[in-house]
């Protein structure tokens, strides 16, 4: 059976190392990318942030690490994966599409999930987006590309 490393991921998503406990001289106190603090646990229940998955006595091959969105242990969103839904929402708000702040969060959230709600809330979004300038269009796929699916990138952006 294999074992996980742990990552450090600063607050804004960027991943450090996705091995610190074997690489410790890679850590890094603020990202050296954009100054957030970075971080290795779960700041709501604790657990380490799964990196880098070692099966013994198989050669890693440098798989390029993959943004956690929400802990494994608790379920919660990484704050990375708030921002986006928060900054997200706000550009949507900005539309006066007439749904109110919950709903446009949950939508956002759908859309980050990967469940069958997903399908409901890329529909929503697209209709959304038809009533906005492309430039909105643009500004809310730079903020959702690193936490929504290929998939779902795809039925909205086409690309
Ligand atoms: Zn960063
Ligand atoms: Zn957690």
């Amino acid at each position: 059976m294999g074992t996980y490393h742990k990552a450090l991921i600063c607050k804004n998503g960027h991943i450090i190392t996705d091995t610190i406990d074997t690489q410790p001289e890679k850590y890094e106190k603020y990202c050296s990318k954009c100054g957030a603090e970075t971080i290795k646990k779960c700041e709501h229940c604790g657990a380490f942030i799964r990196g880098d998955y070692e099966i013994p006595g198989f050669v890693t091959i440098g798989f390029p690490p993959e943004l956690p969105k929400y802990c494994h242990n608790c379920g919660k969103p990484y704050p990375w994966t708030e921002k986006s839904i928060e900054a997200a929402k706000e550009l949507l708000m900005e539309l006066d599409s007439g749904y109110g702040e919950d709903f446009l969060n949950k939508t956002v959230e759908d859309l980050i999930s990967d469940d069958p709600e997903t399908k409901v809330a890329i529909v929503r979004i697209k209709k959304m987006l038809a009533k906005a300038s492309p430039e909105i269009g643009k500004l809310l796929k730079d903020i959702l590309v690193g936490v929504v699916s290929e998939g779902v990138r795809k039925m909205i952006w086409g690309a």
